[in-house]
């Protein structure tokens, strides 16, 4: 199966500063940032979506949820941040192995575009 953008930048192929990394997932800044922060989470395991996930997936899920968290802190968002994940085209996912956004560093507005 051929490598994810995701995969290509954790084995180096792609530069992206990896600025949180553990036995699960990875996260990277984002290139087109939507906000003064805007991180990507994502599993090492590539899968391709949420909808994708297993049960078996679940105890990685976890950890990436309580990893988010500690990525927005080391982000400085002491105020508040927000998730994003987009899943499937109505949503407007372009690379699909899954990913959380983490956003944050201004007010961010309700409902989303
Ligand atoms: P999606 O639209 O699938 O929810 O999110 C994909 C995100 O990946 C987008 O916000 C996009 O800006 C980001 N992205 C796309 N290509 C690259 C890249 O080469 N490097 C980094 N760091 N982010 C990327």
């Amino acid at each position: 199966m051929e490598k994810t953008l995701f995969q290509k930048i954790l084995d180096g192929e792609i530069p992206s500063e990896i600025i949180y990394r553990d036995d699960v997932c990875a996260a990277i800044k984002d290139i087109n940032p939507q906000a003064p922060v805007h991180a990507l989470l994502f599993p090492i395991k590539p899968i391709a979506r949420i909808d994708a996930a297993n049960p078996e997936d679940a105890e990685m899920l976890g950890k990436m949820l309580l990893a988010v968290p500690k990525i927005a802190k080391q982000c400085g968002l002491e105020k508040g941040f927000r998730t994003v994940i987009n899943n499937g085209p109505d949503a407007g996912e372009t690379v699909p192995h899954m990913h959380i956004h983490i956003l944050g560093g201004r007010q961010l507005h309700w409902p989303p575009g």
